[in-house]
């Protein structure tokens, strides 16, 4: 196998003369990134690969330039699920659990993160050139759903009024999934031509969901995308794009690490540096230290200097 096939890929198609998309994802680099630097256990890695597989399908829909923002919180021995991607399908992920938790390799997203039925699924819509005042798009709802695929699905449904189906799957080594979407028809023609090809799009949408169906979780850990494309899609008429490449990319840096320390507050940044001397940070996603020592926090609360003015140039000798 060559490096170009190993290549973490992400395949939009549609259904020709049908209001019907699909996209076909797999990632493996990014996903031996996102766990390079964590032990998570096994329910957990697995519920976080198939976030990271739903986040990149979901990308294709986001109609800015900006970032997806996929989150669960969970009230039970896992405490926060993240995934994110960007346009260009620069992903990063990161999960926390509860301290000293033992978690079963079966577990359940129940299980996991919603025992008392008070966990939330959060997606951000990010834009990345805000206007004047513009806050980013979010939504939360309960956990719907007994697994990642389904409670996106429901979430779909719900929020954005569209016919969603999706299959995830991930081990350690891959995520990978299947989206199906049956999208509104937008026409100016006649009544019965437009009845006739509305038909048209719920039987291509129908038995497509049907093929998607057939796929077993074994089969997408297994079965690279183009395999799967071909033995689910073969009596299909399709046209695919070209194949798009997700890859890991952190967004973290000092500024928002700063800005963080400064949202703890004062007094409690104080009394940490009494104790420790240096503040050090570790990014939750991509394990970069970033160290706050005495004379970077009292510029930090010196003034409402933005943090970003606090990076120090390196190499510069003013
Ligand atoms: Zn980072």
């Amino acid at each position: 196998m060559t490096t170009t096939d190993t290549k973490d890929t992400l395949q939009k198609f549609i259904f020709d003369n049908a209001a019907v998309r699909g996209e076909l994802v797999e990632i493996s680099d990014t996903w031996r990134e996102i766990q390079a630097r964590h032990g998570y256990p096994k329910a957990v890695r697995t519920m976080l690969g198939e976030m990271v597989a739903a986040c990149a399908l979901l990308s294709a829909n986001l109609k800015f330039n900006g970032s997806i923002v996929m989150q669960i919180h969970g009230d039970g021995p896992v405490r926060l699920l993240v995934a994110e991607c960007d346009a260009e399908l620069r992903m990063r992920a990161t999960a926390k659990l509860a301290p000293d938790v033992d978690v079963a390799d079966e577990a359940m997203l129940g299980e996991l993160v919603n025992q008392h039925g008070k966990g939330r699924f959060v997606i951000t819509l990010d834009p990345l050139e805000k206007m004047p005042g513009q806050q980013p798009y979010q939504g939360v709802v309960p956990l719907d759903g007994d697994d990642v695929a389904t409670v996106i699905e429901n979430y779909m449904l719900r929020s954005e009024q569209l016919d969603t189906r999706i299959w995830v799957a991930a081990d350690d080594k891959v995520a990978r999934g299947l989206l199906l979407q049956k999208l509104p028809r937008h026409s100016g023609a006649e009544d019965q031509t437009r009845q006739a090809s509305e038909e048209d799009d719920l039987e291509t949408w129908n038995r497509a969901a049907a093929l998607g169906q057939t796929l077993k979780r074994e089969e997408l850990l297994s079965t690279d995308i183009s395999t799967l494309m071909h033995r689910l899609f073969w009596e299909e008429t399709i046209r695919v794009f070209d194949p798009l490449h997700p890859q890991f990319h952190c967004t973290c840096n000092r500024e928002k690490v700063g800005n963080m320390l400064k949202m703890l507050g004062q007094p409690e940044v104080e009394t940490a540096l009494a104790e420790l001397g240096e503040l050090g940070i570790n990014c939750d996603f991509c394990g970069k230290h970033y160290s706050f020592d005495k004379v970077d926090c009292a510029q930090l609360f010196a003034s409402d200097t933005p943090a970003g003015a606090l990076i120090r140039p390196s190499g510069s000798t003013h």
